[in-house]
């Protein structure tokens, strides 16, 4: 148990969630505090941010803050992150998860729906990971960062058209080889993980018949579940990935092996 403990323990440290109101992101956030950690939320809609936040102190005994705030917005999420450290003492960890996705062919998509696509998700991603990691440089803390690409940057989705998060996640992988590498020298690691088809709110409003077809299309014939994914979010983030920087970690239930 202790080894168990060394290895993905995450006492003493914070982390922020962005997009940790509901899926994915409210999901690790109860996993992260389950092996320690104190946790910070950033969502758009502050009610859910402060209820996600109360209701994961309550159940893990922990120190919780929350903000509502657009990751779109720079100035919003420094000001965020000042207060989250103020309130926090300091934050050690980061999971940059917010997004969104828009589902039309490349010929129907506006400028608009792309720009918005573009803007939360690797505009966001990156606003959040400059500001945190200038935080963590400016203080000396040796930091780690997950951001939430997909596989989508790897494939291209079907039946669904999705052109503009296709082109986000890519960025957000590349993305994350980039800052792992500037920040290497300052023992900041930066990882990702892809996810596959993971059943959320994000995905529950598509037609039933293409979920059925999403899980077809995986080897192992289902959807995953955001619980599966904890236990990656919380490996790259823990000292057990001491040596992983620029890393993507593919959680697909093997989609992009054919
Ligand atoms: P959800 O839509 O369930 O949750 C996303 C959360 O982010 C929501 O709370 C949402 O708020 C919030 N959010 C959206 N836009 C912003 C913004 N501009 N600023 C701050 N918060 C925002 O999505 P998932 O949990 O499914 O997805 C989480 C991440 O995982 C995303 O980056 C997604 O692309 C990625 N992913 C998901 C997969 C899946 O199959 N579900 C597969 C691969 C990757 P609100 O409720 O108001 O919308």
């Amino acid at each position: 148990m202790d080894m168990l403990k060394k290895l993905f323990s995450l006492e003493n440290r914070t982390i922020l969630i962005t997009g940790g109101s509901r899926g994915i992101g409210r999901v690790v956030a109860e996993h992260v505090a389950a092996v320690g950690a104190n946790v910070v939320i950033f969502d758009i809609q502050g009610d859910k941010a402060a209820e996600a936040a109360n209701e994961i102190a309550e159940k893990y005994g922990c120190q919780t803050y929350s903000c509502e705030v657009d990751v779109t917005d720079y100035e919003g999420v420094k000001s965020c992150l000042q207060q989250a450290v103020e309130q926090m003492g300091r934050i050690d960890l980061l999971f940059n998860n917010a997004g969104i996705v828009i589902q039309k062919p490349v010929i129907e998509t506006t400028p608009e729906e792309w720009n918005k696509v573009i803007d939360v998700n690797l505009n966001g991603v990156y606003y959040v990971a400059q500001l945190f990691g200038k935080y963590l440089i400016e203080n000396g803390i040796k930091g780690a960062i997950v951001n939430t690409a997909s596989m989508s940057g790897q494939i291209v989705n079907y039946p669904q058209l999705q052109a503009s998060y296709n082109t986000s996640k890519a960025g957000v992988v590349h993305l994350t080889k980039s800052l792992a590498y500037e920040w290497a020298s300052h023992d900041i690691r930066v990882n990702c993980i892809s996810p596959g088809y993971i059943f959320t709110e994000l995905t529950s409003f598509v037609r039933e018949d293409w979920r059925e077809q999403w899980a077809e299309s995986t080897p192992m014939r289902r959807l995953g579940k955001p619980e599966e994914l904890a236990g990656a979010v919380i490996y790259l983030l823990s000292d057990s990935a001491s040596f992983v920087t620029g890393s993507q970690l593919t959680i697909d239930g093997g989609f992009t092996i054919i």
